[in-house]
């Protein structure tokens, strides 16, 4: 059984980078028809008040330790998690390997023309990557058979969906049987950020555990969400035994 450490309710994942790649790589050879998260210090708060977000974290195959603040989070619980293990930094090490083991790659959300950007750069970055489609993340719900549809025709191996947490996460719980994909990950900003819309923290400030500061200070609509960072240590704090 894999190592899991509870932090308020969510089973996280005690791997290293290299482990989770190894894990993706064994889901998309077994097709095993699972979801992986990245949790990060927010998305645990929001499944502490959302039931049905957190019924999907702790039904995913693998749940990352996604940020600085998930990390300190399982030291001060006395696990020894080994390091972070960031949504973005694993989509970029699944998609290095992705020519060498032929596996599609399908990107779905972010506003449109984006997640087509972020393919033109995972082709320079990855030549060779099969990129098997792409569909941006704004639609109505009446869209929505036509995207499964889409991604289904597409056969992807692996699927990125971006549509912003808990969206990705429970769009992906309900069209997951459907869609027949062999594994599937939430990831947030990834296309954002690899089609130049928005940057990542300098590596100083990824070095220095700084990554959740920078990306409130870049998006002020995000300020106000940064308060979710106080309240989970003092949550944290509380939990422990
Ligand atoms: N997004 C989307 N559809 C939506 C809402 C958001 O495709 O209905 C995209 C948005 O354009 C962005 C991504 O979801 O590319 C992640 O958004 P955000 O950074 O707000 O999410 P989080 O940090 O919570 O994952």
């Amino acid at each position: 059984m894999a190592k899991q450490i509870d932090i308020l309710g969510v089973n996280v994942d005690v791997v290293t980078m290299a482990e989770a790649v190894e894990r993706v790589e064994s889901y998309m050879d077994e097709r095993a028809g699972v979801m992986v998260a990245t949790a990060n210090a927010e998305m645990i708060m929001r499944a502490t008040h959302d039931a049905e977000l957190m019924r999907i974290l702790n039904n995913a195959a693998l749940v990352v330790p996604d940020g600085a603040g998930t990390v300190w989070a399982a030291h001060h619980l006395g696990c020894d998690m080994p390091e972070r293990v960031a949504g973005y930094d694993l989509a970029q090490l699944l998609m290095a390997r992705a020519p060498q083991k032929h596996r599609r790659i399908f990107f779905f959300g972010s506003a449109p023309g984006v997640a087509d950007k972020a393919k033109e750069k995972a082709e320079r970055l990855y030549p060779g990557i099969e990129i098997v489609g792409t569909r941006n993340g704004f639609f109505k719900p009446e869209d929505e058979p036509d995207i499964v549809a889409a991604i289904k025709a597409a056969k992807p191996d692996l699927l990125l969906v971006a549509l912003g947490v808990p969206k990705q996460e429970k769009w992906l719980a309900k069209y997951m049987k459907e869609l027949g994909v062999p594994v599937a990950i939430g990831v947030g900003g990834t296309f954002d950020v690899m089609a130049g819309v928005m940057k990542r923290a300098p590596l100083w400030m990824q070095k220095a555990k700084l990554e959740w500061l920078f990306r409130g200070m870049m998006q002020p609509k995000r300020a106000g969400r940064l308060m979710a960072l106080p309240k989970f240590v003092l949550k944290v704090h509380a939990s422990r035994k």
